[in-house]
Formats: structure tokens, sequence, C-alpha cells
């Protein structure tokens, strides 16, 4: 049951997993640090700033027992963990760097001539290791000539495989090859680049297969089989393609994953009968000479030289969970039991509220009666009061947040948060506690949608029966009927779905309550399509409407009565209130509105059709991913980012809340408006 939701990122390239470590970049194993790439942010500026300032904040802490025992073992001699390093020894700490193969071995094994970005763009590198936009060259004599005049204490050669914390509190790390470090805290900068993703074709130790292209003037005139479908494997055809005769085999059936101008040039080029592009294509067997492909066409065997693999990396995870650091998002013991516990509470509530006041209600209304007028209010509107409060409180806290790399407080972002908690305050609250007279009682009905809310379909038929004599019941049955058909497709056609995370009550719990979650959205193509589902419930919601308009009509009194209970259990008090709030902790917070919201269902199909505002990316992604992991819709925001495709409700279920735009490091994403070209494209890919 526990894995049911589990994005399985071996499968699905839009899946990223990530390390289990706090804004301190300490991960659950106390005094075991992370920075770097491993943390998420391919970028060397942002690994250099990480690891400085990680050390930074480590200065001054409790210092070692004895001289064999360092302040700092610092694991893996890349950016990360030179300028951890280097910042120790400013600082006066006393270190050891290890590394298991070279000193700077990821930009080492970068192509020749490779320019090194110095992106974010505007932020300054901070610590004394050295980086600015330059060669792979430049910066591998530059990093060398410093480092020999820095003093660092570097051990290369051990690969660390073992991190163990003894009964003193002192960490003891060991190698591969049987040395052992002590230290009073550990930093992980061991990237992510891991192991090579091979093949597993027979052949494949043969010696004609690289993993990495460092120098593609190396090769003339030779028959290459790039493997892959990512930028890296695009990079290496371009590279080859002019002096080489090169086969690019690409597993699925599509480029997906290259950025856009990379595809328009492979496309290009393939039209032009320069390369091969094979789709459906794998490599069977690779012999002296020749490689066997199979497709669903069958096998050919064709000439090779030489088989390039950028099919990706595995990155260091069996090593980090050996040291006892955890994935993100695991389900420990502890989270099982927790889970059950918040599920019941979950259901409590619930059912007290969907099911009546109850002996229950009827103790604590005594207490409070005999208590004070404000704990007598809290009592009789508890539910109301305890949602409101989760609402303003978690959204203050966003509000209030110290900024750092995993939080930024994007403006979009302010106003989203503030208005989520004027909504819950004012509309849903305050109003509806107004008497009945003044302004009929059910001033939620001003916000809340049908088929979110059925009370319209009860209002039709309450100002059938009653007419004139309850005027204000014929108000609300024109108002709700104008606000679902009217309104709601002309908030869609300039807004999408932001109602959902602007206006919303579920919706402003999930911003605000649903904050410290966000991540743990079911990602993955499955859990997308799985998403299907919640058309059933708008199909169910729509019956149901039907039920309540036609009461004593064509269902009698005690049928629609049924009915309804069944409705009212199975939707609002099971579906939503297990699914919608009790998934919290383990699901994020959408999956009420991903996969059960009738009204989301509804501006899904209105989106469809007229939505104007999209996302629209530039040509600077960077692949990490970041944007889909605090997707709580679970989009592959980096697949339309890579490919520099727009995104909205017209092609996915966005409820526009921002935060993509609000962690990626890179400025890629932003919002405006469709363009007839993209509304064009959009048109043929689906036909
Ligand atoms: C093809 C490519 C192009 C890139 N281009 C750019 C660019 O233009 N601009 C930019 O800013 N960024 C770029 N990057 C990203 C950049 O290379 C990384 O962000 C940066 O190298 C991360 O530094 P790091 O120290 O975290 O990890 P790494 O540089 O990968 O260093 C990790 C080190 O740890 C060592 N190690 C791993 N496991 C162990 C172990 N168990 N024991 C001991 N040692 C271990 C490894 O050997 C390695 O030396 C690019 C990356 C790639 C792959
Ligand atoms: S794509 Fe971006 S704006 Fe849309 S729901 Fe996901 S994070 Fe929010
Ligand atoms: S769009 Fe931004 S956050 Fe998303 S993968 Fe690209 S660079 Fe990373």
């Amino acid at each position: 049951m526990w894995g049911f939701f589990e994005s399985r990122p071996e499968s699905d390239p839009s899946v990223l997993t990530f390390l289990d470590f706090n804004e301190n970049l300490e991960t659950n194993v106390p005094g075991v640090y992370v920075c770097g790439d491993i943390t998420g942010y391919p970028l060397l500026k942002i690994s250099i700033n990480q690891a400085h300032d990680l050390v930074m904040r480590l200065a001054g802490r409790k210092p070692p027992p004895s001289e064999d025992v360092f302040d700092l073992v610092i694991v893996g001699a890349g950016a990360a963990g030179l300028s951890a390093a280097k910042t120790a020894k400013e600082q006066g700490l006393s270190h050891v760097l290890l590394e298991g193969a070279t000193v700077a071995a990821t930009v080492a094994n970068f192509h020749k001539g490779k320019i090194l970005f110095a992106e974010p763009e505007g932020e300054p590198v901070r610590g004394p290791l050295w980086f600015e936009e330059c060669t792979r060259e430049e910066i591998l004599e530059k990093w060398r000539r410093d480092l020999e005049s820095a003093g660092l204490n570097i051990e290369t050669g051990v690969k660390v495989d073992h991190v163990g914390r003894g009964a003193d509190g002192v960490f003891t790390v060991r190698g591969k090859n049987g040395r052992t470090f002590r230290g009073m805290r550990v930093i992980l900068a061991v990237g992510r680049q891991g192991d090579p993703r091979k093949l597993g074709a027979p052949g494949e130790d043969g010696g004609h297969v690289i993993y990495m292209l460092y120098d593609p003037g190396k090769y003339r005139n030779q028959n290459i089989v790039v493997v892959g479908a990512g930028d890296q494997a695009a990079e290496s055809v371009l590279a080859l393609c002019d002096n080489n005769r090169v086969i690019m085999a690409v597993r699925g059936p599509e480029l997906a994953r290259p950025r856009k101008r990379n595809i328009q040039k492979l496309h290009g080029k393939a039209a032009r009968g320069e390369i091969q592009i094979l789709f459906e294509t794998q490599i069977k067997e690779i012999k002296p000479g020749t490689v066997v492909l199979t497709s669903p066409e069958g096998e050919r065997e064709t000439p090779c030289d030489q088989v390039i693999v950028n099919a990706g990396s595995l990155p260091p995870y069996p090593f980090l969970k050996k040291t006892g650091v955890r994935m993100a998002d695991a389900w420990t013991l502890r989270r099982k039991a927790f889970f059950a516990v918040f599920i019941s509470f979950i259901i409590g509530m619930y059912m007290y509220k969907a099911f009546g006041q109850g002996p229950l209600l009827a103790a604590l209304g005594g207490a409070g009666a005999h208590a004070s007028p404000t704990l007598d209010f809290a009592v009789r509107h508890w539910y109301g009061v305890l949602y409101t409060s989760l609402v303003l409180g978690f959204g203050a806290w966003i509000l209030s947040r110290p900024r750092n790399r995993h939080y930024r407080l994007h403006n979009y972002v302010r106003w989203r948060t503030i208005s989520c908690m004027f909504f819950q305050t004012v509309f849903l609250f305050a109003l509806p506690l107004i008497p009945a007279r003044y302004l009929g009682g059910k001033a939620a009905m001003l916000i809340t949608v049908w088929p979110l809310s059925l009370m319209p379909a009860k209002f039709v038929h309450q100002a059938a029966v009653l007419g004139a004599a309850r005027p204000e019941i014929v108000f609300y049955a024109i108002f709700t009927a104008l606000l679902a058909f009217v309104g709601m497709p002309l908030f869609v056609s300039f807004h999408g779905k932001r109602y959902c995370s602007w206006i919303c009550g579920c919706g402003a719990l999930a911003e605000t309550f649903g904050e410290p979650w966000r991540r743990l959205a079911p990602k993955g193509f499955l859990n997308r399509r799985r998403e299907r589902i919640i058309y059933i419930v708008l199909a169910a919601s729509v019956f149901m409407s039907g039920v309540l308009v036609l009461r004593e009509v064509v269902f009698s009194k005690e049928s629609a009565a049924s009915i309804s209970f069944w409705y009212n259990l199975i939707v609002y008090t099971l579906f939503s209130g297990i699914v919608g709030v009790g998934m919290y902790p383990f699901l994020g917070s959408r999956m009420w509105c991903r996969y059960l919201c009738p009204l989301a269902a509804y501006m899904n199909l209105l989106g469809a059709v007229w939505s104007r505002y999209r996302i629209s990316s530039n040509d600077r992604c960077i692949d990490c991913a970041q944007c889909n992991r605090y997707c709580e819709m679970g989009i592959d925001i980096k697949g339309f980012a890579l490919q520099q495709k727009p995104l909205s409700v017209r092609n996915t279920p966005c409820i526009g809340c921002g935060e993509c735009i609000a962690v990626c490091p890179m400025n890629v994403l932003k919002f405006g408006d469709w363009t007839e070209k993209d509304l064009r494209e959009l048109q043929s890919e689906k036909t």
C-alpha cells in the first residue's frame, strides 16, 4: 500500500529522488551534512556557495576532544568539497578532504574546451574558492595552482564506503582501502555523478564503449552509435556528426528530454540524412566492429567502431543509504505510525462535522456555555475556528519565513498567500456568521462554486417550491447558477485554475497548512494518468445535483435523502476528509484537488478549451527538477521547460500557484498569455 503512489525514478525521467536534509543541510543523521550537486542544484556556483555557508555555520561548534579527531571530514573533492575545505582552512578548522578518484573529477571529465557558465546570474561567488565563467582547462589550471598554495589536507584514492558514529559522538569515516579518519562532523559533497548507467548488453566491456565524450575531435570517419535520449546524448551526436556516421539509438518513441534547440538541430540533420535517429531501439549485443540493434521491427546488425552511452548516471544513493542518510519521503516506521493516528483523527473529525452535533458537541457546548463567551463561540464554531486558524497561522509563517536556497518568498507567492488568508477569513468564516436576515447566512456561497458545493442545486429546488416567499433563496439560486455557468468560464478563460490556489477554501488550507508537505505530491506518468478518476467524481456530482433539483418530482424525499447521505459520506467525509486533509503529511496537500474535486474536473474541461494564461520557459533550464519537486499537482514542468513548450490548464491540471516559478534557480519560468503560434503547435500535437 505504501508504494502505490511512489514515484519510480528508474523508469520515468520526470521523477527525481532527493535526500532528506533540513534547511541547514543537516541530514537525518545528526552531524552528517550534505552540500553541492547531491542537494539537487547542479550548478558550480551554488555548490561552492552552499559549502562555504555551511562551514561558516559550523565554525565555532564543539571542538574535537583529541588531535587525531578532525573538526570536519569532507567526502568528495569537487567544487563543493574544495570550497568547504578552503573555507575550513580559512576559519582554522582542522579537516581532511577525502576523494575517491582525482580532485575535481567531474569537471575534469567534461569535454575539451567546454565553457563553464557561471549561473545563476547576479549571484556572487562566496568564499575563497575561485570561480567565474571560463573554459574547463582554465578552471582546472586555476584550481590546481590555488590548491598548491592553500595547504589543504587532501587524501585522494580514498573511496569512502562507511560512515559510523561511536559512543563518544565522534564519527569514523572509512575508505574502501581500509583507511579510517575520525571527525566531529562529516560533510558529504559526493555529487550526483555516481556511476554511469550501463547497458547491460553482452560485449559492453570489450573496449568499444565509453560513457562520456571527452574529445569529439579524436573521432573521424567512424561509425558511431550514441545511446540515450537526453541533452548529453544530443550534444554528443551534434559534436560528432560532421566528421562521422552517427546513429542515435533512443529507447522511447520520441525525443522528449533534450533542449528545444538541440531537438530542432537533430531533426534538421536527420531530415538531411546527416544522422539517423532510431526510436524504440536498444543495443542487444556489441561485437568487434558491429552492434546488434533491436526494435519492434526486429533485429539488425550495423557497423560500429564506437558506442557512446549517454543514458545518465546512477547517483551514489546506495552509499548514502549505507551511511544512514535517508531519502526524502521514505516510509519509515514512525511515519507509518503517524499516518495511522493522523488518519483516525481526520476521519473522526469529518464524521463528526458531517453527521451532526451529537453528544460530544452537546458536552463541549455545555462546557463552553458556562465558561466564557469567547470559549463558547470557539466551541460552537470550532470547526471554522480551527480551519481558519490553520490558514492564518501557517499563512503568517510563510510570509515571515527566513529566506534560503530552498525558500525564496516570490512576490506572486506572497500575494497568493495573502489572498488565501483573506478569502478564508472573510468569505468562509466571518461573513457566514452575520445573521440570516442581513445577508442570508449563506455568504460562503458568494465564492463557493457548483459542483464543489451542491447547495446551488438545493437553492434551485427551494426557489421552485417556495418562490417569492423566500426572496433571498431566489437570489442565491440565480447568483450561484450564474457563478457556475457564466462566472467560472469567464474566470477560467483569464486565469485558468487560479481559483484553486487563490480563492478556494480547500486550496487555502493546502497552500498554507499544506506548505511543509508540498514536495510529497505523487509524481510521474502513472500518478498523472490516475487523475482521470476525477471525471467519475464530476459525473457523480452532476447526478447528485439532478437528484437534489428533482427531489419530490422524480425522486421521492426518502430516496433523495438516502442518496444524499451516501454521497456526503463518500465524497465529502471519506474522500475530502481522508484524502483531502488526512494525506497532507504523506502525499502532499492536493490529493483531493488532483483526484477527487468535482470543481477541479469542471475547470479542467473549461480550461482545456479556453484558458489564456500559461507558463512559458526561456532556454536556460538546467534539468535540476526543483520545479517538479515542489509542484503539488505532480506536473512534469521541467519536461516542458527543457523543450520551451508552454504549459497551463490547456495541457495540464496547473492551478497557477506559481511555486515552480519561485523555486527555479535559473529564472526559467514565467507567467504570460498563449500566443497564436503556441496554440497552433498545441493543436497539431493534440491531433
Ligand atoms: C555535462 C555537465 C555540464 C555542466 N556544465 C555546467 C556549467 O556550465 N556551469 C555550472 O555551473 N555547472 C555545470 N555543471 C554542474 C557542475 O558540474 C556541478 O554542479 C558541480 O560539479 C557540483 O559539484 P559537487 O562538488 O557537488 O560534485 P562533483 O563535482 O560531482 O564532485 C563530487 C566528487 O566526489 C567524489 N566522490 C563521490 N563519491 C565519493 C566517495 N564515496 N568517496 C570519495 N569521493 C567521492 C567524486 O569523485 C567527485 O570528485 C555541469 C555538469 C555536467 C554533468
Ligand atoms: S505547474 Fe507551477 S504554477 Fe502550475 S501547479 Fe505546478 S507549481 Fe503551481
Ligand atoms: S525549469 Fe528551472 S527548476 Fe525546473 S528543471 Fe529547469 S532549471 Fe530546474
